[in-house]
């Protein structure tokens, strides 16, 4: 699992000749810890066009103070007034200065608005915005992201500005993430926002499954890592080592969503679609079993599931629902037609469900879409397909599992209501996919 190549080109020697023969040169990313909860460095808010975003108090409360005149760790470009193509040069003439000088693992984040119908200038100058932000992801190199917003109101979108530009984002980059109107109250940020919640963690036992709990632990909720009966000791050695339970209990199972129920009589916050296998074959050697039952796992068990738990109250208002896509769903994968079917399917469902379960159940709806996760599924993967992947993105490096947990823990974070339907690729901007 380990990446050597990163622990080279960290050496002089390896910066040396890596740099000499051409080769990637992937940054030591930085990520939250304790110790370093926060980036190190100020911010510079910036703007382009005529914003009355009122993003000042917002950005004040993220705790980041502003930038001296040492490097900035963040730049906000406020570019929801840009209406048309000669206000674009001002997105040019604000981030040209002083893009150099942002801090390794720093992050730019432009804020855009919606597209309007009505205005085609309006909508092409902030389309723009889109090519101009994954462009400038796949060229600034340095372990530093950037990432579009586009919003309306600068307090809905407080939660996910607070993580985007702090270290658990460290992997998320050249995403488009757009934030509704403010849903229901929007509690300040503490350490345990998640404290008297209950999440339902699918596949928990190991890999991403096992980090999401961890992460969700971390921030206050009690978390039940369900997993299959054969990955009893795993499961109940995260759940005891996170204070939470353990459920064994096969996803597939037709009844999947009562036994949830039964063993969650005060009901459930967070609903965490997890779970996932691959059974990889080109289409040709394909046998009607590894396509039944990848999308049986992957996809018709969440749906059921997820259907079930909405419809008996299970799922409380306020809750979040989080499911597992992949960029092999949004870009397709050689020998994976049966897994790229499933998370496309994934896709599909939060688009349709999140206005209605928003609407009817007060719950939001979203997707992580993993690119290349260091797991025992990974590593699996033969070597030159492996490091193939594992390069393939603009941070040249594959991503850890918690960077899939934390990216799990802003959408579920209760001040996260005003983002719904979004399928966010924690993926390094794979190159893979758009
Ligand atoms: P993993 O194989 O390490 O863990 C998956 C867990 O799900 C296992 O504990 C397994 O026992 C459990 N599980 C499988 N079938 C189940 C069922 N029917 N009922 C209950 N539990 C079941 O996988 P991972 O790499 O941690 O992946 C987690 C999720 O992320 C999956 O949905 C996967 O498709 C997705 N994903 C992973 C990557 C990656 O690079 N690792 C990339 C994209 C998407």
């Amino acid at each position: 699992m380990a990446d050597r190549y990163l622990r080279f080109t960290g050496t002089a020697p390896g910066r040396f000749l890596t740099r000499r023969l051409g080769l990637p040169q992937p940054a030591a990313l930085t990520r939250w810890s304790p110790d370093r909860p926060a980036l190190d460095g100020g911010l510079l808010h910036l703007t382009a066009g005529r914003s009355a975003l009122g993003l000042a108090p917002v950005l004040a409360r993220t705790g980041i103070g502003p930038a001296g005149s040492g490097p900035a760790a963040a730049v906000v470009l406020d570019a929801t007034g840009v209406r048309d193509v000669e206000a674009l040069a001002e997105v040019h003439a604000a981030l040209h200065p002083v893009v150099r000088s942002v801090a390794p693992s720093g992050r730019v984040v432009v804020l855009g608005a919606p597209l309007d119908p009505a205005d085609h200038h309006q909508a092409a100058a902030q389309q723009a915005l889109e090519g101009f932000t994954r462009s400038l992801g796949k060229e600034i190199g340095r372990g530093r992201t950037v990432n579009l917003v586009r919003l309306t109101d600068a307090a809905a979108a407080e939660s996910t500005l607070r993580f985007l530009l702090s270290p658990k984002s460290a992997y998320v980059s050249g995403q488009v993430i757009e934030v509704g109107a403010p849903q229901g109250t929007v509690p300040p940020d503490g350490d345990r926002p998640l404290t008297g919640r209950t999440a339902l963690v699918t596949g928990g036992a190991r890999g991403i499954g096992e980090a999401v709990a961890g992460t969700l632990a971390r921030d206050g909720a009690h978390v039940v890592v369900l997993d299959v009966p054969q990955a009893e000791q795993d499961a109940r050695r995260v759940a005891e080592r996170l204070g939470g339970t353990a459920l064994l209990l096969d996803m597939t199972s037709a009844d999947a969503g009562a036994r949830i129920a039964e063993a969650l009589p005060d009901g459930l916050d967070l609903l965490i679609h997890n779970a996932g296998v691959t059974r990889d074959r080109r289409l040709v050697n394909m046998p009607s079993e590894r396509w039944i039952s990848v999308l049986e796992v992957n996809l018709a068990s969440v749906l059921r599931t997820t259907d079930a738990l909405l419809k008996d109250g299970t799922l409380k208002r306020g809750g979040r629902i989080v499911a597992t896509a992949s960029i092999a769903g949004i870009a397709g994968n050689a020998g994976q037609t049966n897994y790229g079917a499933s998370k496309a399917g994934v896709v599909g469902l939060v688009r349709s469900l999140a206005p209605r379960a928003l609407d009817e159940h007060g719950v939001t709806v979203n997707a992580v879409a993993p690119g290349f996760i260091e797991t025992r599924m990974t590593a699996a993967v033969p070597l030159f397909i492996r490091e193939a992947g594992r390069r393939m993105n603009s941070l040249a490096q594959g991503g850890l599992p918690v960077d899939v947990a934390e990216t799990t823990a802003w959408l579920a974070h209760p001040a996260s209501g005003a983002v719904n339907g979004q399928v966010v690729r924690v993926c390094g901007q794979s190159l893979l996919g758009a």
